[in-house]
């Protein structure tokens, strides 16, 4: 670490305080890295100190290193308004009751677009404060859960989810929302869709790739089509909805056994894999794009299982994969083991007597593949009848994450490898599907004529 300058142990405000500026001072700072102008931001809580935070212009936030800044020099001073004023949210009778609960990730961490500051909102009020338009919508109440991003999300916390919802269901709210971190939004939206079964209401995944302090933010639309299919759509399924293109036309609904984050940027981010998605929405409607839902109801009659075991693991096969990698599973006690497998759901032959070993010590291991699209076919090659023989059970069209959750719950609830097979064979909630309809599976593979050809017909 570089010489603390007057004692801070704290090089970024070491650097800061050296140049005589200020948190909201507007600077032009030149580093050995070039010159940028922008305003110096409060340190947010993922951040080191080792880093200046300054907000462009153009609306970007960028990490300067403390150790590469010659020169600070402030042209202004503008304090933002670091608090989102809290406005009474209106109620009406006329509008639905909407519950948000919040697990935190860059929604809950940042929804002051129209200040920019970096702040947690959460209150209804301070949601009203931040987007009004909310109120057009819903009746808001509020919980915080917890306030994580979402890799932290685990057992403990879905169960506590999953009783969440199961309470507010019973205190009569017309539509749930849950806010939640981008990254393992489609674990938690397949866990419920298993641990709560019947929903009479919608339940809405809503989360933001860009924080709010971006101009570019998906955070306030995403939250108003989450809200407006929350009170409105007759879709009483664990639903995620984010930006269908990356411009914000409209959002889609996607069933939560069948969706996946496919960018690690775009806004659009979220697909519906192996099948269309179930609905677009936008500011006003909800369009379905297809039937096959459960229907809102008006009865309050939600079951909650959170069954869960929490020593099953995912495997995402290799070439030249080793049996040992099985073998430490085993012997952890690791009680089921999903394989990412190759093509129809292929390994490598060195790790059969692995699962072999699997097999006779009743560890229940099921294959999916790594291709996303399609099913699991053991039958076509020799490979994949040698592998059903030692035990490795085929897992339809289920999506990797989507049968390690559900073989969590499976074995949360019985011992009985059969029973464990009968309900993870038999579709709950979308996860199985008996065919893939060959429109939803749709990859832009840029200067291919045929997709070249599509695109000149959608700009059109
Ligand atoms: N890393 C964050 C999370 O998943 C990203 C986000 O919120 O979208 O919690």
């Amino acid at each position: 670490m570089r010489e603390d300058y007057k004692g801070y142990r704290d090089p970024a405000k070491a650097v800061l305080i050296k140049h005589n500026v200020r948190v909201w001072s507007e600077v032009e700072m030149r580093t050995t890295r070039g010159s940028f102008v922008g305003t110096i931001l409060p340190r947010s809580e993922t951040s080191d100190n080792k880093h200046i935070v300054i907000k462009l212009a153009n609306g970007y936030n960028i990490g300067i290193l403390s150790d590469t800044v010659e020169k600070i020099e402030e042209q202004s001073y503008k304090e933002a308004i670091y608090k989102i004023p809290e406005k009474e949210f209106p109620t009406d009778p006329k509008k639905p009751n909407i519950t948000l609960l919040g697990t935190g990730g860059t929604i809950a961490s940042r929804l002051d677009y129209r200040t920019g500051a970096v702040i947690p909102a959460f209150s209804p009020g301070e949601l009203y404060g931040s987007v009004p338009e909310l109120a057009d919508y819903c009746n808001l109440s509020t919980e915080k859960l917890f306030g994580v991003f979402s890799e932290n999300m685990g057992p403990v916390q879905w169960i506590r989810l999953a009783e969440a919802i199961g309470e507010a269901v019973e205190n009569g709210v017309d539509g749930i929302v849950i806010g939640h971190g981008t990254d393992v939004m489609h674990h938690t939206a397949a866990i419920l869709s298993f641990m709560v079964q019947d929903s009479p209401v919608p339940i809405v995944m809503v989360g933001s790739q860009r924080s709010s302090d971006r101009p570019s933010s998906d955070a306030a639309l995403n939250l108003i089509h989450a809200v407006n299919t929350a009170g409105k759509s007759d879709i009483a399924e664990v639903v995620v909805s984010m930006f269908g293109p990356t411009s914000d036309q409209y959002g889609l609904l996607h069933r939560g056994t069948r969706v996946r984050k496919m960018h690690s940027s775009y806004r659009s981010t979220f697909r519906t894999i192996g099948d269309i998605p179930l609905a677009m929405v936008d500011r006003e409607k909800i369009t379905p794009l297809r039937s096959d839902y459960k229907k809102r109801r008006k009865d309050r009659n939600v079951k909650i299982n959170t069954a869960f075991e929490e020593k099953v693991s995912i495997v995402y096969y290799y070439p030249n994969m080793q049996p040992d990698i099985i073998d430490s599973l085993i012997d952890n006690g690791y009680r089921g083991i999903v394989i990412a497998g190759t093509g129809l759901g292929h390994v490598n032959k060195p790790v059969y007597k692995a699962l072999e070993r699997a097999q006779k010590k009743g560890v229940a291991v099921y294959m999916t593949v790594q291709t996303l699209w399609g099913y699991v076919q053991m039958y076509v090659y020799e490979t994949g009848r040698r592998l059903m023989e030692l035990g490795v059970i085929p897992g339809a069209n289920m999506l990797p994450e989507v049968a390690y959750v559900k073989l969590c719950w499976a074995l949360g609830q019985t011992d009985d490898l059969d029973k464990v097979k009968e309900i993870m064979l038999t579709s709950i909630a979308g996860e199985i599907t008996e065919r893939e309809p060959y429109n939803g599976y749709l990859i832009y593979q840029g200067g291919i004529p045929e997709v070249e050809e599509f695109l000149r017909t959608i700009k059109r």
